[in-house]
């Protein structure tokens, strides 16, 4: 059996300066894919255990926004800012376009209702032509960017050549000394010293193998792809849109560089199903969403809706991620409950998380406020 290379009792504690023999990390979304990446930036190679296909989850059907201040004066604050800088660096080093570009964002008052007299505002890019009776800047080329997140968490476990299998993770083997020596999969076990569960809305399932994570949840959201009938500029617009019905609803909207806008924003409160390839968006929701579009540029009111989906933002007990070492065990690390800022904090997590467990501490981001241990003994946690 192989086993965790240490030299010393602090490093079985977790603070080595010695790397790990081998690495499992649990789940491919962007989280898993950012921890591989930076680990192999580290020296390590690592084996991502996969439930169905690599960003077949929200890590694949997100919008890919990403914003340097937006988080400021909250706890994720500096995990933004570093990860908005590391995706500007990971455009250029990773020699994939994995559709990243600067942009400039507006929120957008729009009334398809008909019971407004909604006229278009002056100085908005020609493509906004719908029925917009509000715009104000968010942010600009320099604070704000995209990028596509399906494309990016595939080039990222590309280029850490990290090992991908299909499997199921069902439990965490641990010696008597609370050290983990592997991962039950699929009715085997795969042999490891250090595991990283990322498994996103589904880490919470967890808890039944190590009692130091928090339960975690999800919220279900929908989105669509639409192939506008001619180009639209390159903008992301947050909107507050009264609809045909007179409801409020607050959508998003990406305009991509492939062509297609993206737009999401219709949550719904149902249960995060086991198998996430069930995981499917209705009619409705979909309906909604392409109203909105219509609403704000006739392109898009021309437009085709090429792709209907929904996932599940994976959400902590306090709201704030879960990224650090599980109390309790020996080499078990978890990063999870990025919430709406998953693709955007990605990479800065992934990093964090590599210099903790290969260097014992992190060098770029403290993760002391997202401590899983912050959870121990507190009611929610024991649930
Ligand atoms: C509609 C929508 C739009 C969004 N837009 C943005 C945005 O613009 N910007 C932004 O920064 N963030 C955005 N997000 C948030 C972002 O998508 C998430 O925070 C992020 O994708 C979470 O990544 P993850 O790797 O933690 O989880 P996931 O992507 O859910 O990946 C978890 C993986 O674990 C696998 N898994 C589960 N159980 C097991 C098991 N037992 N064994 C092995 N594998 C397992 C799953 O199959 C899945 O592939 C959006 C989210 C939604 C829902």
């Amino acid at each position: 059996m192989r086993t965790r290379k240490v030299a010393s009792a602090e490093a079985q504690n977790g603070s080595s300066d010695g790397k790990p023999d081998r690495v499992v990390i649990c789940g491919g979304g962007i989280i898993g894919a950012s921890a591989a990446f930076y680990l192999s930036q580290l020296g390590v190679k690592s084996l991502i255990l996969e439930k169905c296909a690599i960003a077949c989850a929200s890590s694949g059907k997100a919008g890919g926004f990403l914003a340097l201040d937006w988080q400021d004066g909250q706890a994720t604050g500096p995990l933004s800012r570093r990860s908005f800088e590391l995706h500007a660096e990971l455009a250029k080093s990773l020699g994939q376009n994995c559709g990243y570009r600067r942009v400039s964002t507006l929120a957008l008052s729009v009334d398809s209702s008909g019971r407004a007299a909604a006229k278009q505002k002056k100085g908005l890019p020609e493509w906004l032509d719908g029925s917009i009776s509000g715009a104000r800047e968010m942010g600009n080329e320099s604070t704000n960017a995209q990028v596509h997140p399906e494309l990016l968490t595939k080039a990222l476990i590309a280029a850490a050549q990290a090992e991908v299998r299909q499997a199921t993770v069902q439990g965490v083997v641990l010696d008597g000394n609370k050290a983990v020596t592997g991962v039950k999969v699929d009715g085997g076990e795969e042999e490891c010293d250090t595991i990283v569960i990322a498994m996103g809305p589904w880490t919470g399932q967890a808890r039944a193998w190590l009692p130091g994570i928090p339960s975690i949840s999800g919220q279900k959201a929908h989105s669509i792809v639409v192939e506008p009938s001619s180009p639209i500029g390159a903008n992301c617009l947050f909107m507050n849109h009264r609809n045909k019905s007179g409801e409020h609803k607050d959508p998003e909207l990406y305009a991509r560089p492939d062509g297609t806008a993206y737009i999401c924003g219709e949550g719904e409160s149902v249960p995060v199903p086991d198998d996430p390839l069930s995981i499917v968006s209705t009619s409705a929701a979909a309906a909604s969403l392409q109203e909105a579009g219509a609403a704000v540029s006739s392109l898009l009111a021309d437009g085709k809706v090429i792709k209907q989906q929904a996932c599940y933002l994976p959400l902590s007990p306090d709201g704030v991620p879960v990224i650090g070492k599980v109390p309790g065990a020996t080499g078990a690390f978890i990063a999870t409950g990025h919430s709406c800022w998953g693709i955007l904090n990605g990479p800065a997590t992934g990093e964090a998380l590599a210099e903790l467990i290969v260097q014992g501490r992190t060098r770029h981001v403290s993760l002391d406020a997202f401590d899983p241990a912050r959870f121990s003994g507190r009611k929610f946690a024991l649930r």
